[in-house]
């Protein structure tokens, strides 16, 4: 049977690797949770116990981020996916134009889901150059008096993210942060919504993390389906019907975990870190290229590629052979994808960047 002694470094973009702290705590009080006697999958979502992990998870997010009191912190079901649909379903109200701001394929997703319901412009759009950077803001046409502007603030698949979010003016901003939530300080009173699958920074898939300002809900028309409607949500408190609870149980462990290493200025420094160390042996020699433009480059996804597709595959061959798994770049894209999200260590850097090193030693 496989032991933590086992784990090997997890590159994966996602579902993606956890605090092991956090596993160790998961599987000690799988069988039954301190003070409880059952299992977190065996008690009701309405029981006390369960109260207290909710409230808990969201009390610690608020604490983590300074998530203002007129925000609703939501925990919901469909991944980022179905805030594809949720967010213009509620937000863009008849008459409006949402902005949407494409910088890959997710912003692409995103606004396919938008068009069915409403009128849309594309506020900006980096496709021509390959998704290779982000646009700054003087590129993007904004609509005055939108109904909101839509962004993703890390592209997992291009291996690109913002440094700071677009000025907006009156005109509420939701992010799509999936991939970087809690990866550094958030401002969240410059967005109106914000929402992030778990399963990259966050927790294990199945959970969906919402933080919208409360003026927002009054959008939210009744026709809407129940499930889909944010002000249903929020009134709920995400228990309108049975939320995905373990994945909100281990979301909470990951927050805590995150507050105890020091928060997300430390989570920032650490990221900073790792991500400089391996963009630097990228740009060493010119054996590897990067793919994304400097002042766009991920923290998160750090994308590259080799000289041709061949020694790619070996690449990730001889990569998976030495210990490490998920490296290879997403099935759109190719090349190479390292993602290195608040839970990857140090050590895995620095393990990758050697193997670099080797690998480009036997195979210049
Ligand atoms: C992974 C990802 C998604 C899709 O998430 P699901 O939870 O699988 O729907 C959307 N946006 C970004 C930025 C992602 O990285």
């Amino acid at each position: 049977m496989a032991t933590t002694t086992t784990r090997i470094f997890n590159f994966s973009a996602g579902p993606a690797v956890l605090p092991l702290p956090v596993l160790e705590q998961v599987q000690r009080d799988l069988i039954a949770l301190p003070g409880v006697g059952m299992s977190i999958m065996e008690i009701s979502h309405r029981s006390k116990p369960f109260d207290a992990i909710i409230k808990g998870a969201e009390a610690d997010i608020r604490a983590l981020a300074g998530v203002p009191d007129n925000y609703r912190v939501l925990f919901l079901q469909g991944g980022a996916s179905l805030q594809f649909s949720m967010v213009p379903m509620n937000l863009l109200t008849p008459g409006g134009t949402a902005d949407y701001i494409l910088t890959g394929a997710w912003s692409q997703k995103a606004l396919k889901e938008a068009k069915k319901v409403g009128k849309t412009n594309v506020a900006a759009t980096t496709e021509a150059e390959q998704f290779t950077r982000v646009p700054g803001q003087g590129e993007l046409q904004l609509t005055s008096g939108a109904a909101y502007v839509h962004m993703t603030s890390n592209n997992t698949i291009f291996g690109t993210e913002w440094t700071d979010v677009p000025r907006t003016g009156d005109v509420p901003l939701v992010s799509d942060t999936s991939s970087d939530m809690f990866s550094r300080p958030i401002d969240i009173a410059r967005h109106g919504l914000i929402y992030a699958g778990a399963q990259k920074n966050l927790g294990p898939s199945g959970v969906t993390l919402v933080i919208v300002r409360d003026d927002l809900l009054a959008r939210s028309q009744a026709t809407l389906p129940t499930m889909l409607s944010y002000a249903v949500q929020a009134e709920n408190a995400s228990l309108y019907n049975t939320p995905p609870t373990f994945g909100i149980y281990v979301l909470g462990l990951v927050v805590k975990w995150i507050r105890s290493e020091g928060g997300l200025e430390a989570m920032a420094r650490l990221n900073e870190r790792k991500a400089a160390r391996l963009y630097a042996e990228i740009d060493r020699s010119g054996f590897y290229r990067g793919t994304a433009q400097k002042e766009s480059r991920s923290r998160m996804n750090v994308t590259f590629r080799l000289g041709s597709e061949d020694l790619e595959k070996k690449f990730i061959q001889s990569a998976t052979a030495a210990g490490f798994d998920g490296l290879k770049g997403h099935r759109s894209v190719g090349g190479i994808r390292a993602s290195i999200y608040n839970a990857f260590p140090e050590a895995g850097v620095d393990s990758l960047v050697q193997f670099m090193q080797e690998f480009e030693r036997t195979n210049g």
